[in-house]
């Protein structure tokens, strides 16, 4: 079975697992290429990416060289002012394409974001330009905060959201899909493994498979991977009771460590952005080796060697996440790792 679902007023008919272009980033250019090619021929066809992603949106250019198959592009940039039409451009060229289907307003998490996109000289008139010339079919947004999609989805300027889906952060179900479907806006969805906290592929997707008239983007970035994936999509995707099961054991292992990105304990006295560091071990997985030399995570990092454990940001958590302890932690498992990459490097 491969459903299909509609993409909202865009009319688009899409094949109900999508895929994400962030671990493509990890593996050979060679490798990178291959997958996006054999999900392309087993049945995918909307594909997304980022300028943020590095090399991804190029990848995906070099795996269309070689596919008559037809794809729907979905990208983004984080650009908030007018200079986003500027990164259409470069991202046609990455992916050597004349149009791309979506472009979407990449993690507009806080609404004073969201005021900069929307307001005069901002992304989204950028955006609108690229539409009126025809680089762009329909205009999307990103973000991570249910309030900021809630308020887009109402203000209607906008064909596709993209939300974060899954067993662990179940919310945009009630928050947001039926808003969106009310309005006829396309919903895609991202970190259906909650960034890889989930370990199981089966019962994640199936989990949100099986939320009907939505589009998961789940990431590979091998064939082995793709393929599994696939496989769950089109074996059908009832939950088994293994599935529940598994779901609530985790559910409960999480709940008091796993951090919804919601940024209610925000603002932090010492200005460390939280949600970043809770979530250190999945940026690290996503980027690998290279994330040391990455400049805005190194900033990340050190930021949060200032935290006084005033305390503050525990009263506003609303799921009793321990921050401070969970930011000590946090910082000694990639200090250790910093130890660990070191000692691999001298012995080359
Ligand atoms: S405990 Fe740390 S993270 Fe929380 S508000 Fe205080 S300084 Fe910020
Ligand atoms: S620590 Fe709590 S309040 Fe802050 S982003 Fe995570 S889940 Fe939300």
């Amino acid at each position: 079975m491969m459903e299909k679902t509609r993409l909202g007023r865009t009319n688009l008919l899409v094949t109900r697992l999508g895929w994400g272009g962030i671990p493509i980033q990890r593996v050979s250019e060679e490798e990178g290429v291959a997958v996006i090619r054999a999900l392309v021929e087993m049945g995918v066809d909307l594909l997304d990416t980022a300028r943020g992603y590095t090399n991804s949106e190029h990848r995906i250019g070099l795996a269309l060289q070689k596919t008559d198959k037809p794809v729907i592009l979905s990208t983004k940039s984080a650009v908030r002012t007018g200079k986003i039409y500027k990164d259409v451009q470069t991202s046609l060229k990455e992916m050597e394409v004349k149009k791309i289907s979506i472009y979407h307003l990449h993690a507009v998490n806080h609404f004073q974001d969201y005021e900069k996109v929307m307001g005069t000289g901002g992304a989204y008139q950028g955006l609108k330009r690229a539409r009126d010339e025809g680089l762009i079919d329909y205009i999307g947004i990103t973000s991570h905060n249910l309030n900021v999609l809630e308020k887009a989805v109402e203000d209607g300027y906008f064909d596709v959201i993209m939300a974060c889906y899954s067993f662990l952060e179940p919310d945009a179900a009630k928050k947001v899909f039926p808003l969106a479907k009310a309005r006829n806006i396309g919903i895609l969805t991202m970190k259906p493994f909650s960034g890889g906290v989930i370990g199981e592929a089966g019962p994640a997707l199936r989990f949100v498979l099986s939320t009907p008239g939505i589009v998961p983007i789940p990431g590979s970035e091998s064939l082995e991977k793709a393929r599994e994936n696939w496989e769950i999509f089109t074996n059908g995707y009832s939950l088994t009771k293994k599935d529940r099961e598994y779901i609530e054991i985790l559910r409960k292992e999480m709940n008091q460590q796993f951090c919804r990105r919601c940024d209610y304990c925000q603002p932090c006295s010492e200005k460390i952005s939280i949600q970043h560091i809770l979530g250190l071990k999945t940026i690290v997985r996503r980027f690998g080796p290279v994330t040391q030399e990455l400049d805005w995570f190194y900033s990340l990092v050190e930021k949060a060697r200032d935290c006084s454990e005033c305390g503050e940001c525990l009263t506003r958590c609303p799921y009793e996440l321990p921050i401070p302890k969970l930011i000590r932690e946090n910082l000694a498992w990639y200090d250790q790792w910093l130890e660990e990459n070191k000692k691999k490097r001298a012995q080359l």
